[in-house]
């Protein structure tokens, strides 16, 4: 009998809630060929997203990855949930109200 898969961690990383938009913790696990982005909201519960349907490929692109940077401009209108998740991506509290 086939042993069921196994998560392996690839890492653990920082999200936010789809819901209220919090900044939580998540971890990035390989599960058979899938990669799965995990993470759970104190309020709203546990949340799982498809990153890849391609393991291999996932790992095998890690060292070319980069941090995000904050655009140049921006050109649509830029609105508090769009606001907030740059907050969240620069680390710092300046949400604005
Ligand atoms: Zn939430």
């Amino acid at each position: 009998m086939p042993s069921a898969p196994q998560d392996t961690v690839v890492e653990s990383t920082r999200s936010v809630c789809p819901k209220c938009l919090l900044a939580i913790d998540a971890t990035i696990v390989a599960h058979d060929d899938l990669v799965l982005l995990r993470k759970r909201c104190p309020t709203h519960g546990k949340f799982e997203v498809l990153l890849s349907s391609d393991s291999r490929m996932y790992l095998d692109s890690l060292p070319f990855n980069k941090p995000g940077q904050k655009p140049l401009g921006f050109s649509t209108e830029v609105k508090e949930a769009v606001l907030r998740i740059a907050a969240f991506a620069r680390n710092t509290d300046n949400i604005p109200a």
